[in-house]
Formats: C-alpha cells, sequence, structure tokens
C-alpha cells in the first residue's frame, strides 16, 4: 500500500478528502477548530514536498447549496493554519473549477466549496417527503448515474488521491470511496490522521496487549448493542456504565426510582450477562450510584445501590464504591478502549464518576497501557478534563470509530487499501 510517509508529491495535483466539518456559531466563526488542526500535517506535507492540494470537505447537511454550510467561512483558518493563502472555488466542479485547480502551482492549495450541495456526493436523491415510490425509486436510479459523472471530475483534477477524513470513512460516499477506483494503487492513500486512526484501532482490536479493558457509558444500551456483542469476543474485562446501568440493574430484580431505563431490552441485558459468563468475560457493573431528585446540576444529591433508589430518585453518576471497583480493573490493564461517559459529565455536580474513570486510564497509560478514547461524548468527556494529552490516542472519528470497533469494513478504508 503506499504512504503518505514515503510518497513524493513535487509536482503532483493531490486531491484531498478532509473532514473540515467544523462547529460554526451564528456568525459563522469556528468554535472548534480541532478537525482542521487535525489534518494540517497531511497537508503541510503534500505543500512542502512541492505538491498542489485540492481540499474537498462537507460541511453539515445541506439539502442543496445554501451561504449557511459555505466552506468559505472557514477558508481564513485554513489559510492561517497552512500558512499559505488558500484558493477558493465557489462550486466543487464545474469550468471555473477545473481551471483554478489545473492552474494551481507547487505549494499551492484550492478549498474547494462544500461537496454536499451536490446530492451526487452522497448518491441519495433530495426528494420532497411527498415524493411517491416510483418517484424515488427513479430518483435513486438517476442519482447513481449522475454520480459517476460527479465522481469522475472530481478525480480528473488530481494525479494522487489522499483520504485524510477518518470522520466520513464508514460512508461509501463519491469523495471518500468511490474516487478511489479513478487511481492505480500507487497513486491513492490513506494521509497521516487517516492513518494514525486506523493503526489506534487496529492496535486495540486486532494486536491486543492484555488484559484489555473496554469501558462503554453514555446513555443507552440499545445504541451500543452491535459494539457491546463484538467487545465481547474480544475483551478481558467489560465494564458498562453511565445511563445502561440502570437497564441491567431491573432486569437483575433491582429497584431503580425514576433512573433511565430501556424497558424493552431487560431480556437484552440479562443476554449480555450471560453471554459474557459462557465467553468468560468478566463484565463489571456500577454497584452504586450518585443520586439526584432531578436530572439537574443542582438537583438534591445522595449515595445508594443501584438496585435500591428509591420513587422520586435518579442515578446519574457512579458512587465511590463503583468508582474504586473501575480504577481497579483499568489500572491492571495493557489496553484500554473507552467510549462513553459513566454519569451525566455535563454537569458538574455528577462528572465525578468519569474524572475517576480518566485518572484510572492516565494512569494505566503512564505505566505503559494503549489507551483509545472515541466515539461522540468520550472526546469531550477527556476535553473537560484536559487529560486528552495524557492518553495514549484520542479519536477524532464518531461513527466511523464505533463502526470499526464493531468489526465493520469501513468503505473509504477498504477503498485505498482493499479490505
Ligand atoms: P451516548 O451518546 O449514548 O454515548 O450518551 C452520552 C450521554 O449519556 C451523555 O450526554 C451523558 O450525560 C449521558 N449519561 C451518562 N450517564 C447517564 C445517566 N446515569 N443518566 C442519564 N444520562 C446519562
Amino acid at each position: 500500500m503506499q504512504t503518505i510517509d514515503t510518497f513524493n508529491f513535487a509536482g503532483k495535483k493531490a486531491f484531498i478528502r478532509v473532514d473540515f466539518n467544523v462547529p460554526l456559531d451564528e456568525n459563522f466563526k469556528i468554535t472548534d477548530d480541532t478537525r482542521i488542526r487535525a489534518a494540517v500535517p497531511t497537508l503541510k506535507k503534500i505543500l512542502k514536498d512541492g505538491g498542489s492540494a485540492i481540499i474537498g470537505s462537507h460541511l453539515g447537511r445541506p439539502k442543496g447549496p445554501t451561504g449557511k454550510y459555505s466552506l468559505k467561512h472557514i477558508l481564513p483558518r485554513v489559510s492561517e493554519l497552512l500558512g499559505v493563502e488558500v484558493h477558493f472555488a465557489d462550486d466543487c466542479i464545474g469550468e471555473e473549477t477545473e481551471a483554478k485547480a489545473a492552474a494551481l502551482r507547487p505549494g499551492e492549495a484550492l478549498l474547494l466549496e462544500n461537496l454536499r450541495f451536490y446530492a451526487e456526493e452522497e448518491g441519495k436523491p433530495r426528494l420532497p417527503e411527498s415524493a411517491s415510490e416510483e418517484e424515488t425509486a427513479a430518483a435513486k436510479k438517476a442519482v447513481k448515474e449522475s454520480q459517476k459523472e460527479f465522481t469522475k471530475k472530481l478525480a480528473s483534477y488530481a494525479d494522487v488521491y489522499v483520504n485524510d477524513a477518518f470522520g466520513t470513512a464508514h460512508r461509501a460516499h463519491a469523495s471518500t470511496a468511490l474516487i478511489a477506483d479513478y487511481f492505480d494503487a500507487g497513486n491513492k492513500m490513506f494521509g497521516y490522521l487517516m492513518q494514525n486512526e486506523v493503526n489506534a484501532v487496529e492496535k486495540v482490536m486486532s494486536d491486543t496487549e492484555r488484559p484489555f479493558t473496554a469501558i462503554m457509558g453514555g446513555s443507552k444500551v440499545s445504541t451500543k448493542i452491535d459494539l457491546i456483542k463484538n467487545l465481547l469476543d474480544k475483551v478481558d474485562n467489560l465494564i458498562l456504565a453511565g445511563g445502561m446501568t440502570y437497564t441491567f440493574a431491573k432486569a437483575s430484580g433491582g429497584k431503580i426510582g425514576d433512573s433511565i431505563v430501556e424497558n424493552d431490552k431487560l431480556d437484552l441485558a440479562n443476554e449480555i450477562v450471560e453471554l459474557a459468563k459462557e465467553k468468560g468475560v468478566n463484565l463489571v457493573l456500577a454497584t452504586d450510584a450518585k443520586l439526584a431528585d432531578s436530572f439537574s446540576n443542582d438537583a438534591k444529591t445522595d449515595f445508594g445501590s443501584v438496585k435500591e433508589i428509591p420513587d422520586g430518585w435518579e442515578g446519574l453518576d457512579i458512587g465511590p464504591e463503583t468508582e474504586k471497583a473501575f480504577a481497579e480493573v483499568i489500572k491492571n490493564s495493557k489496553t484500554i478502549l473507552w467510549n462513553g461517559p459513566v454519569g451525566v459529565f455535563e454537569f458538574d455536580n455528577f462528572d465525578k464518576g468519569s474524572r475517576a474513570v480518566a485518572d484510572a486510564v492516565v494512569e494505566a497509560t503512564k505505566k505503559g497501557a494503549f489507551s483509545l478514547i472515541g466515539g461522540g461524548d468520550s472526546v469531550a468527556c477527556i476535553n473537560k478534563f484536559g487529560l486528552a494529552d495524557a492518553v495514549s490516542y484520542v479519536s477524532t472519528g464518531g461513527g466511523a470509530l464505533l463502526e470499526m470497533i464493531e468489526g465493520k469494513v469501513l468503505p473509504g478504508i477498504k477503498a485505498i487499501r482493499g479490505y
């Protein structure tokens, strides 16, 4: 497989798919530029080699061209971070864009307008809800056809394709996967970010040093079930916490008061407990909780067993006994995967459990464990505690990371390396 590190981009035009889908405030100011910064090493390497960078990304979920989701809003920040004046193309395809791409000199960069202004990027028709089944079927067929032309056009600007958009690697879109077919094996590669993400997940899931502990938090079992099932085949310890604690507690006959629960998942919870036993996995559930008399940071609080919660009270964080038990398992691990806070960490009065988990992960990492944190709120959580630099890897991918952990082959990865 071709690698960005060894490839010389001198005199080449590269199409780089990045994930610049950053949050903007109402004045279109970037509120968190992490995703842009994450792609900088790749872009700088290309420019430094004397290559030209044609940068493609999506922003938000536009239904067509709209100023709200224009990548023009982020152009100044991209220029600033790259240290060069980046050109802009008002449209990601079209004659003018083609001319701008062709005119790029070595060391120059061109940012294309939002790829998702075209339905062809995702290959999904944009129809009114009133569309009939036949209309929908015809539109689906039409967009798949026009997607080929769109993809070919994007590919035609460049000699080389680089995918550095891990955040969208689970999507088989024009610029994230299909475009790779237009480049031979020597001329397509992962960017540094993508490579690092893939390496980190594979280190955890395939090249695992034991004991391997996964910590799954968050609010619901239902959204994590595929993850949990795949992890049961891989881990030594599985810590299940957060809101799903109460579905397990109720399933085993506990009284959970007003805690969050999925009543239709009680059998599933018992099934997971049995599966863990069968597979010899040490399933670690919370035993005590920090209780609140309402879902609020200012609620009255108390501590108690997760199975004896009075009505009018709900568990919003793990209690001290659980903190200790979790920390003990985590500190003795050599590989750690953490997805999802163990309590309502957004409330300062209920973030202590997640903080204790973060501290234990940091301690294990110091002792040589490999720790990967990722998926939605876990990143916000580790950032809140200022500990992102003290763990081995913090993933930028939400859905993409979770699908990889579920054991799925991601289209964006397969398109480049074949599996
Ligand atoms: P998820 O998106 O499934 O990873 O869920 C993350 C959310 O779960 C966070 O916003 C937490 O506040 C929430 N959460 C964690 N523990 C609890 C709990 N005990 N009760 C309600 N929500 C929780």
